[in-house]
């Protein structure tokens, strides 16, 4: 056996690389068949083959962030916004309990509307009909993540982006990294199921600071790690760049479900926007949950955070159809 044949059997079987094997790994294209079937074992060993459907619910476009990397930061006048009602959000709610979506996430930029009374109205009516819910809906304080809570809320995702504080800092004006990492710990300490993950390929991004995400995610142990591709937004600072690739999206969440096998990993509508079977090949690389859009109508193109996003023509109904046809086709099932 060859030395990379030796440490990915380690990977696979102790979940063990170190930051320099993930380097290589990731700077090279050998062994990437290896990596993606090795995952793909961990995963079934792990997680098991059933597909976890989570209804998301982009409830407000509106945000009051600027991150270089998306197409609702604030600084993007060209973009319709919407927000929608407690009762319209209640009434998705319903209708994804309905579609057979177990949990619900809740999604939108960081809009102040919400106050932590109108979060609170819309959970607990929501906890009503069944569902888990899971927020998204970006940097908070304590006491507001602890009256979510209290209010039935029981998962919270909210991505680090990139570990590398100046990058981050750079790319996201008027935040920090710190702060980011408050959240993700208060979240912990309040009971949260929680969800992180990061993009792959922003400008100025290196492989050590990928292999730097992967060991991240594996020290804070959270529930869930998605990880998409950054693909530019021609209304925003980085539209000349060059963006993400699928390839290597895939091979940093190949790694991550190596090394943290037991969590949950979305396969990406950011992986489906680049490539056309790209949630498929993530759930034959390591992922076991696919979150399809419930929102309806315009709302869906214009949530807006990358060009071309997959599905946006569609339907709530005919997208868990298309799912549960792609998850059967490649011979796994919905839980
Ligand atoms: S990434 Fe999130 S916080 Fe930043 S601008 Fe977009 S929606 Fe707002």
């Amino acid at each position: 056996m060859n030395a990379i044949a030796a440490v990915l059997r380690r990977a696979e079987q102790v979940h063990d690389l170190s930051r320099d094997e993930l380097v290589f790994l990731l700077a090279d294209h050998e062994y990437d068949r290896e990596i993606f079937a090795a995952a793909d074992r961990v995963r079934r060993k792990y997680v098991g083959d059933e597909v976890h459907l989570r209804g998301l619910i982009e409830f407000s476009n509106i945000c009051r962030r600027n991150c270089f990397y998306c197409g609702l930061r604030a600084g993007n006048r060209g973009l319709g916004r919407y927000r929608l009602t407690p009762e319209e959000i209640i009434g998705l709610a319903q209708k994804g309990w309905e579609y057979g979506y177990k949990t619900v996430v809740l999604q939108s930029g960081e809009d102040e509307y919400y106050s932590v009374e109108k979060m609170c109205h819309i959970i607990k009516n929501i906890k009503r009909l069944g569902p888990v819910i899971a927020l998204s809906i970006g940097e908070k304080t304590y006491a507001e993540y602890e009256a979510y809570k209290e209010a039935g809320a029981e998962r919270y995702l909210i991505r680090i982006e990139t570990t590398e504080k100046k990058l981050y800092e750079d790319l996201d004006p008027g935040m920090s990294h710190e702060k980011r990492k408050r959240c993700l710990n208060d979240l912990k300490k309040l009971g949260y199921e929680v969800g992180s993950g990061s993009l792959v390929g922003l400008p100025g991004q290196t492989i050590e600071s990928l292999a730097d995400d992967i060991l991240y995610f594996r020290e804070i142990g959270a529930d869930m790690i998605g990880i998409g591709p950054f693909i530019p937004h021609e209304d925003t600072p980085l539209k000349a760049a060059k963006g993400g690739d699928f390839r290597l999206s895939l091979k940093v969440m190949a790694l991550t479900r190596l090394l943290v096998p037991h969590i949950n990993i979305p396969a990406t509508t950011a992986m489906e926007t680049l490539h056309r079977d790209g949630r498929a090949i993530a759930l034959q690389s390591g992922a076991n949950v696919v979150m399809p859009n419930i929102t309806e109508g315009e709302y869906r193109k214009l949530y807006a955070l990358y060009p071309g996003k997959a599905c946006v023509d569609d339907t709530p109904g005919r997208c868990r159809e298309c799912i549960t046809a792609k998850i059967e086709g490649i011979g796994r099932t919905v839980v």
